[in-house]
């Protein structure tokens, strides 16, 4: 029970990653928020959570609206009394060459990995602050915060400022005691995934197989997906974690696609 009596707010865990995050955090103790655009989700998530005897509630958000994610914070904390932990996770994919994508596009993914991490990081911290008892945050960034893909312009740069972010985060939270990392993963195969691999072939003109063994995973160690519960065994390492010693870093978890 590492995180007993913690509260942690999980955005995008209605599915893939934040969903596995969700469960592993309820397995080891905390009161979970699963917080998400899909209502209807995150109720359901929610729901199998509470039948394993967690506490856990879904809340409608969608991360880039601003009036939005101060009420889910809100509820969170009307719910459960604070915020312990946040997961910024919530993410979408669009691909593209640079000179065919739309602005609108772009701007929906720096809304959505970029905008929605700053609005629900100013919404948390003013609770971990206030409640003085410390906290984590942690980004769901990716091999793309550190390296760049074709066709993912705007991901790949989301990606990087996020990793900017977290070491802002790790410098001012640091004398309330919140710590701030980035979990850096590798293809993992979520919806979010699988919806590129059709797309990726289509406009690379390869197979869809192609796309998986040489370049989704050509560069991995042993050709292997990292899977969620690889990804949420990290998530779990830096909300536990006790001390300030780590704070403000980004962890690759990919079968050595990138090595530091
Ligand atoms: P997923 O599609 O399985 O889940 C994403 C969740 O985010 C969905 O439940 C969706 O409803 C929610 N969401 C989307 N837009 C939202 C918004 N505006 N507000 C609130 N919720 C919203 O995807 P996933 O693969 O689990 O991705 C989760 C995170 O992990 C993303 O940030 C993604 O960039 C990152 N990531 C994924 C991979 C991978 O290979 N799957 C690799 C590295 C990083």
């Amino acid at each position: 029970m590492q995180l007993k009596d913690k509260i942690a707010f999980i955005t995008g865990s209605a599915s893939g990653i934040g969903k596995e995050i969700a469960v592993m955090y309820a397995r080891e103790g905390a009161s979970i928020v699963i917080a998400d655009l899909n209502k209807q989700a995150a109720d359901a998530t929610a729901a199998e959570l509470a039948a394993t005897g967690a506490k856990a509630i879904g809340v409608a958000v969608d991360v880039t609206d601003e009036d939005q994610v101060n009420a889910a914070v809100e509820q969170a904390v009307a719910a459960f009394g604070g915020i312990d932990i946040l997961v910024s996770n919530a993410g979408i994919q669009i691909v593209h060459p640079v000179e065919e994508f739309t602005f609108a596009d772009w701007k929906k993914m720096l809304a959505i990995h970029l905008d929605g991490a700053f609005l629900t990081t100013r919404a948390c911290l003013k609770h971990m602050y206030a409640q003085g008892r410390g906290g984590t945050v942690i980004y769901m960034g990716s091999v793309h915060s550190k390296e760049a893909s074709l066709l993912k312009a705007p991901y790949v740069t989301a990606k990087h400022g996020l990793i900017g972010l977290c070491k802002t985060v790790a410098k001012e939270g640091a004398k309330h005691n919140v710590r701030a990392n980035v979990i850096c993963p590798g293809f993992v195969r979520t919806p979010l995934v699988e919806k590129q691999i059709p797309e990726q072939a289509k406009t690379l003109g390869i197979t869809e197989d192609e796309v998986i063994r040489n370049v989704m995973l050509k560069e991995t160690v042993d050709g292997q997906f990292t899977t969620t519960d690889d990804v949420a065994r990290v998530a779990l390492l830096f909300a536990a974690f006790p001390t300030n010693a780590l704070t403000g870093q980004s962890l690759v978890v990919s079968h050595g696609w990138f090595m530091q």
